[in-house]
């Protein structure tokens, strides 16, 4: 390693060591490719490992055994009413945390990917310097911009780092808020209020639009929206946050719109209304790299940008904005730059909502093909005949499939309820392979899963009226 002022030369430089950042670099890597990752948290993982995902699955996990505990009443098992141990809770979310970074960390060592700390702003078309390192400049002849996204923030609620938060905030666990705001009724206010409601607090959510989740099939939100409306205080949709003034012991705070929440003043407030590209903050004019609408860096079929020795992935190029968006792009980028005949063009890139029911699709949905005034066939089923769904009293969810209507191939599957997110592999699997409906109902699932239920809509495709309760 060369420090000061001479640069330090590699032949792909990876800006941002995230899922997409760490990706690339690992395939890179096995493709012989001499890599370095600048990164300037302390590890690798990004958003996703430190401040994402991860912390946030480990927390809903547990949010998971309580409710699970308290719904056993029903089946006579009593556990009384749980106590928690915050310190202890976020010292087992920190050992997961740690667990993987030190496991990406020794994939890196392994894989002879240097890492190096620090802060890259473009000098030019072949250079970073760095800021925070070691390491003052460095020499790229290829280079890949992944440096992910940060949370929107709203001019009327400036942060705070006690009662104005922000997901990282959130994550944190410094306390549990007797009662939270949560602005914005997406994937980070509902599960992060979902976690917060758990532990206790009283939860309001506003969202601006019609519906949580908007945008998400309406069938796969309603048994959410019912069972979060037992669990949070209230959900105001169609409002919004007109203004918070400092009171003695929190905020109040002003709303308008159709459905303007009871409570007015709350102990602290989750802002959770979207991210935006980190793309503002590392010089990319210098590189001659372009932007597109909201800030997101332009790039081709190639992910190459503006620039052609400079490629980008992951947050910063777009929606949709997760990690496994991130780690595909990586992968498949890393192949062509080896040469490889690859391009990232996925049938469906899978999402999964991570609240209790879980909310999982892939593919075109019902109204999405109806927007675009495309001829689709629908099949659903509701879970309440499934006989492991009852076994576990979670009969609320459904399965959807939306298929070609002449060819019955599978364009998307929709799913509500536990294990949402397991099984939509599934759906992903079939639309990838350009499978059709019989490819799924001949497919042996099985029993009692709720999985065989993917089986009996794709059997309902096929032939009407043809299944039975299980
Ligand atoms: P990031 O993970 O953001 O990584 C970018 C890295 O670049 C960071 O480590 C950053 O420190 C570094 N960096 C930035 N600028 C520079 C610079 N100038 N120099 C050097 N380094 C730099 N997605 C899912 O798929 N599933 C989930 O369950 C999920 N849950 C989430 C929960 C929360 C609370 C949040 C906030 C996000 C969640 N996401 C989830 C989204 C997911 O985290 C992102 O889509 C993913 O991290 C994007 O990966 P990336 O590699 O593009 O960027
Ligand atoms: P989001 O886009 O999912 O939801 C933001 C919500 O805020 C929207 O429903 C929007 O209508 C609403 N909103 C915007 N402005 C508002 C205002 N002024 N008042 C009230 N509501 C307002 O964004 P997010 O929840 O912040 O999450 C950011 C991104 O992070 C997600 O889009 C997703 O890409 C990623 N993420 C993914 C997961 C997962 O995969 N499970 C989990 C968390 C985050």
């Amino acid at each position: 390693m060369v420090v000061g002022e001479f640069a330090h030369e590699t032949d792909l430089l990876i800006i941002g060591g995230g899922p997409g950042g760490y990706s690339a670099a690992f395939k890179a890597a096995g493709h012989g490719i001499q890599t370095t990752i600048v990164e300037s948290m302390d590890a690798l993982g990004g958003i996703c490992l430190h401040r994402g995902c991860i912390p946030s699955k480990t927390l809903l996990y547990m949010a998971d055994l309580i409710d699970a505990a308290g719904s056993a009443e029903q089946m006579g098992i009593s556990f009384g009413r749980p106590t928690f141990d915050l310190a202890k809770i976020n010292e087992w979310k920190q050992k997961v945390i740690d667990r993987l970074a030190r496991g990406l960390g020794a994939v890196a060592k392994k894989l002879k990917v240097e890492v190096i700390k620090g802060k890259a702003d473009f000098e030019d078309s072949r250079h970073v310097v760095l800021e925070d390192s070691e390491v003052k400049r460095i020499r790229f002849k290829r280079a890949i911009i992944a440096t992910g996204s940060r949370p929107v923030e709203l001019k009327d609620l400036p942060l705070d780092n006690d009662r104005v938060i922000h997901s990282s905030g959130a994550l944190r666990l410094d306390r549990v808020p007797k009662s939270l705001l949560v602005v914005g009724g997406g994937y980070i206010g509902l599960e992060l209020g979902s976690v917060a409601a758990e532990l206790g607090s009283k939860v309001t959510v506003v969202e601006m639009l019609g519906s949580i989740l908007p945008g998400v099939d309406a069938d796969l939100v309603k048994p959410l929206a019912k069972r979060l409306g037992n669990l949070f205080e209230q959900i105001s949709v169609e409002t919004k946050v007109t203004g918070i003034k400092k009171a003695k012991n929190g905020v109040d705070v002003s709303f308008e719109g159709k459905n303007v929440p009871e409570r007015k003043a709350f102990d602290q407030i989750l802002v959770a209304v979207g991210r935006r590209p980190n793309s503002d903050l590392l010089n990319l004019a210098a590189a001659n790299v372009e932007t597109r609408e909201r800030g997101f860096i332009k790039v081709d079929a190639n992910l190459r940008t503006t620039n052609p020795r400079i490629w980008a992935i992951g947050d910063i190029i777009g929606e949709p904005m997760l990690a496994h968006k991130a780690m595909a792009e990586g992968r498949v980028l890393a192949d062509a730059l080896a040469g490889k005949p690859a391009v990232f063009d996925p049938r469906c890139i899978p999402a999964v909502v991570y609240t209790d029911p879980e909310i999982a699709w892939a593919g075109v949905m019902e109204h999405e093909a109806k927007a675009a005034n495309r001829n689709v066939a629908v099949k659903k089923m509701q879970w309440l005949a499934s006989g492991r769904a009852m076994s576990m009293g979670r009969t609320e969810g459904l399965t959807k499939v939306v298929c070609d209507p002449e060819t019955q191939q599978v364009l998307g599957v929709g799913l509500v309820g536990v294990h949402a997110g397991e099984m939509i592999a599934e759906g992903v699997l079939a639309i990838e392979m350009g499978a059709v409906a019989a490819d799924i109902a001949l497919s042996i699932h099985p029993h009692p899963t709720i999985s065989e239920l993917m089986g009996e809509v794709a059997e309902q495709m096929m032939t009407p009226g043809a299944t039975a309760p299980h």
